[in-house]
């Protein structure tokens, strides 16, 4: 069951890999079937060149495992966390990737300083607050999940498809895992310009009428980026 599913997790999940965002086994990816109320993830530690569809663990949203024999991602409550507080979100993924993560080391989030960042996102890419020991002590993962969910807050989830976990790393989403995956392919890419940016001692964030025109472009109702849906 579950096989097409598990197949576009797999496929992220490798995708993680080729765009060189994976160390070790440092990220995992995920996507979820809203009508199944299911989760496709990585399983726990298993090497990227070793991984197969099969080894895709699948979950309910409580974190019961209905398919697969392998322990999934110990990351699996902070993703079932996010599913349960956004219904919007179709696939996350989490890296360790450098550039986010010297950010999220540094408790900053990146500033929007140009349109490769508009692009994708409409906003900083915020960075939540440092988890209390009681947070950390006990459901680490799903408080993990919790302070993500904070960081949104109010504003639409959609508008800046990613946050960065203080002192630890980024987490993207999209509509599915693919979308998931660009967008971390990209906050790696935004976060390694700003960092370079910065250096430049040029810290200014775009002007946001040229934020918002760049985003909507691409995003908004009357978008107009790339080639018309046949
Ligand atoms: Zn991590």
């Amino acid at each position: 069951m579950y096989s097409a599913l598990k197949h576009r997790v797999y496929l992220a999940n490798i995708a993680l890999t080729k765009h060189g965002l994976i160390t070790l086994t440092w990220g995992n990816a995920s996507e979820i079937d809203r009508e199944a109320g299911v989760v496709a993830i990585k399983p726990s530690g298993v090497k990227y060149e070793e991984l197969s569809e099969d080894d895709i663990v699948v979950l309910d949203l409580s974190g019961r495992v209905v398919e697969g024999s392998l322990r999934p991602s110990s990351d699996a409550p902070t993703h079932l966390e996010i599913y349960r507080s956004f219904p919007e979100i179709g696939g996350i993924v989490h890296t360790h990737s450098r550039f986010a993560t010297v950010f999220s080391q540094a408790v900053r989030a990146i500033p929007p300083m140009g349109t490769t960042h508009a692009d994708a996102f409409l906003g900083a890419v915020e960075c939540t607050r440092r988890l209390t020991p009681e947070e950390v002590e006990a459901d680490y993962e799903e408080n993990t999940g919790r302070v993500i969910a904070e960081t949104v807050g109010s504003r639409p989830v959609m508008d800046v498809p990613a946050v960065l976990v203080s002192e630890h790393g980024p987490f993207t989403w999209g509509a599915d895992a693919a979308e998931a995956l660009k967008n971390a392919v990209i906050l790696e890419e935004v976060a390694a310009m700003a960092w370079h940016t910065a250096m430049l001692g040029k810290e200014r964030e775009i002007s946001p009428h040229l934020m918002k025109k760049h985003y909507e472009r691409k995003h908004g109702k009357d978008a107009y980026y790339g080639q018309e849906k046949r």
